[in-house]
């Protein structure tokens, strides 16, 4: 089973209207990369500008977060057919600071997937075990829990970023021993689960993917690409990365 793999880029609170032009430059190098999809996640306020900026390019536009209603009164909340409106056609549900800032458990982040299938968006589902849990031996059990309950129905316009909670924005990364062994883990859960299209959905690992690393963790069996965040802000980082698959 070959699958396509994605390189996505968090921006989280970061980036203003000018920030358009680092989105260009990424637009412009990936003229030259090789067989990779694109996903580059501004805040909010961006989104239909960089929509705009990318039509017509292999760059794709996302968004961090999606309210699991269509529309409504949820004052402050954006919908994944509002996201889709704006030029979006992905978005990143369940990332650990949206689970440790504003509570969202995983019954929350399945109904936000769903949300996004429902609006047609991919939907890239965060996961990820604390320090604490993996020291104590608790990594695989608290990310198959986490898998399962977060997970909708179908898997359908599904990937998931397997996202080590201690690895992301601390410049340290699991093992790679480590990370193979558990994208083994959610792969075989995700074929108990979905059997064929298990096979399909594409599994991101995420923590402090920087160029210098990326070429190990990128090169590990079921590691389908990348969910980036830091470095993900340059140009020239996010590119760097992605050209592990030129
Ligand atoms: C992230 O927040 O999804 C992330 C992976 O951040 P960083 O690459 O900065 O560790």
């Amino acid at each position: 089973m070959t699958r396509r793999p994605l390189v996505a880029g968090n921006w989280k609170m970061n980036g203003l209207q000018a920030s358009i032009g680092e989105l260009k430059r990424i637009v412009e190098g990936a003229q030259s990369l090789g067989d990779v999809d694109l996903i580059v996640c501004p805040p909010a306020t961006l989104i239909a500008g960089f929509a705009a900026a990318v039509r017509g390019t292999r760059v794709c536009v996302g968004g961090q977060d999606c309210s699991t209603q269509p529309a409504g009164a949820y004052t402050g909340d954006i919908s994944a057919e509002m996201l889709r409106d704006a030029g979006a056609t992905a978005v990143i549900v369940g990332h650990s600071e949206r689970r440790h800032y504003h509570g969202e458990t995983d019954a929350i982040v399945r109904a936000k997937a769903i949300a996004a299938q429902r609006a047609g968006l991919l939907a890239i589902v965060c996961i990820g075990e604390t320090r604490a849990e993996r020291d104590r031996g608790q990594a695989r059990r608290v990310v198959s829990g986490q898998l399962d309950r977060s997970l909708p129905d179908t898997s359908k316009d599904i990937v998931v970023a397997y996202e080590p909670v201690w690895a992301i924005g601390t410049g340290l990364t699991p093992t790679p021993d480590d990370v193979s062994a558990m994208h083994g883990l959610i792969r075989e859960r995700l074929s108990a689960r979905f059997a064929e299209a298990g096979h399909a959905v594409r599994i991101l690992y995420g923590g402090s993917v920087k160029p210098a690393n990326a070429k190990a963790l990128l090169a590990l069996e079921n590691v389908d690409g990348a969910l980036v965040g830091g470095a993900s802000l340059y140009a020239g980082e996010f590119l760097a990365i992605a050209g592990v698959y030129r």
